[in-house]
């Protein structure tokens, strides 16, 4: 028995003596504070405040003895459309007795909203949809008029062609509308509060059509123009599955002051620290996340994103420092990756996955995380699709952290989607009941549990310990 503990004793200590660093969670937080502070308003890809996380980024990975992956990385440059929001305001009421909403909290603006002052009655148009045989728009003239319709689409409708929310626009501008507001469905559990959103969908871009999002709240208001109330409404459209459009006899008006940029460009970083051992170093592990968020609404409101994705850009730069200490013992190589335009649907990672100088063989592992600071216990996605990595995972949170849920998921998750779709395996980090102030003015650090989030990074350095410092195999699928 004696032998036994001795055994234990020193099998647990050579565990516990292969381990990285500790993560630093005050240095983690500062760069999560500096990514959320207003200096970087939102960074929001296309304006100064996203150069500054990129050259922020840059500079620190540099001063670790990060260097560009290959030419041309440090930054990538890649164009794509851009828009930034530089004033916006919102009135309900007749002009000379109109009361002025709360940007940010009663209504927010659309990402790729186009620009210009609109007043008028607003009209009801239900979904926004017309698909030749159910039409919101039958009956109803909005020609010159701001319409107001659900942003998501008719659930009655089988196999109904899902409407970006440019899709949308452009049919309301089609209709003759001249601006369009977005409502979430009240009749929902947990209706969307106006968001901050870049994902517009693909579609024609209207750079003369406002295009806006008010709270539940505030629709009903508009609505008790006409004696209605918003889930009334929906209840009786989804029921009789029969449109019903009406002018709301509210006035409103709507100012969006934009600029927009259609060739506009963004930035993905992309960086190494390379192995040394001759059998492992053209082998890689990639961490990653993304750096870019929503920007802001003129100087009224901004969207700091600390829980997205500062906590994991942040993390990053961390996991970057830990391994930037062990340079001497990497056997294998170490890519760090921050993506640009994350939010506009994927734009960074899909196009580094398209130009990445490493080939997919040569990378054994990837491992991004997206909203890993707010919550109550981490989730590792697409084990399902790397059972390996995901029995990797699994068995460091089961020896140090204990904080991990035992479901997964496959086919990818966020940015490691491009790369999962070209057969890079890999991992997804994520916490818990993540999204309490996803896309809200409220996404502070302040808000974040800086425990479970050390505890993830800690949970993801362990596994990088393996691949890279140890040069472990990933396990064969049984
Ligand atoms: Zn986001």
């Amino acid at each position: 028995m004696r032998t036994l503990i001795f055994i234990f004793a020193i099998f647990s200590m050579s565990i516990l003596n292969a381990q990285p660093e500790a993560v630093d969670s005050n240095l983690m937080m500062e760069h999560v504070e500096y990514f959320a502070s207003p200096e970087l308003d939102g960074r929001l890809p296309g304006t100064v405040g996203y150069e500054k996380a990129v050259s922020y980024s840059i500079d620190y990975l540099e001063s670790l003895g990060v260097e560009s992956l290959a030419p041309g990385y440090w930054p990538q440059r890649f164009s794509m459309e851009t828009n930034i929001i530089t004033d916006a305001n919102m009135y309900i009421g007749d002009p000379g007795n109109e009361e002025e909403l709360k940007t940010g909290v009663d209504f927010s603006v659309r990402g790729y909203s186009g620009a210009g002052t609109r007043q008028s009655d607003v009209i009801f148009c239900g979904y926004g949809f017309d698909n030749g045989k159910y039409n919101d728009y039958k009956d109803i003239d909005v020609h010159g008029k701001i319409v107001m319709v659900f942003k998501s689409n008719p659930p009655f409708i089988e196999d109904c062609p899902r409407m970006s929310i440019r899709e949308k626009a452009d049919m309301a501008y089609q209709k003759g509308a001249t601006a369009i507001i977005f409502v979430s469905q009240p009749n929902q559990e947990n209706p969307q509060k106006p968001i901050g959103s870049v994902m517009h969908g693909d579609g024609p871009m209207h750079e003369d059509m406002p295009q806006v999002q008010v709270s539940v709240e505030i629709a009903n208001r508009i609505l008790k123009g006409n004696g209605e109330d918003l889930s009334n409404v929906q209840t009786q459209i989804d029921e009789s599955k029969q449109p019903y459009s009406f002018n709301t006899k509210t006035n409103a008006t709507v100012k969006v002051f934009t600029k927009y940029n259609m060739d506009g460009n963004c930035m993905n970083i992309a960086g190494v620290l390379r192995g040394s051992d001759p059998n492992l170093r053209d082998e890689y592990i990639v961490v990653s996340a993304h750096l870019d968020h929503v920007g802001s609404i003129g100087d009224q409101v901004y969207y700091p994103g600390a829980n997205d994705n500062a906590s994991g850009s942040a993390a990053v730069l961390e996991l970057a420092r830990i391994f930037s200490t062990k340079k001497m013992n990497l056997k294998r190589s170490i890519i760090f990756i921050l993506f640009g335009s994350e939010e506009k649907g994927l734009v960074g990672s899909g196009y580094l996955a398209d130009n990445f100088p490493i080939a997919t063989d040569q990378i054994v592992a990837m491992f991004n995380m997206d909203c890993i600071g707010y919550g109550d216990s981490i989730k590792v996605g697409n084990g399902k699709s790397n059972p390996g990595l995901w029995k990797m995972a699994m068995e460091n949170d089961s020896l140090y952290i204990n904080r991990t849920v035992h479901s997964t998921w496959g086919g990818g998750g966020a940015d490691l989607t491009p790369f999962h779709d070209k057969g890079v395996p890999g991992l997804y980090f994520v916490t818990t009941n993540s999204y309490k102030y996803l896309h809200l003015p409220g996404d502070f650090p302040e808000t974040l549990n800086v425990g479970l989030y050390t505890d993830l990074v800690r949970l993801v350095s362990l596994l990088c310990y393996d691949l890279v410092i140890e040069g472990a195999e990933v396990p064969k699928e049984e």
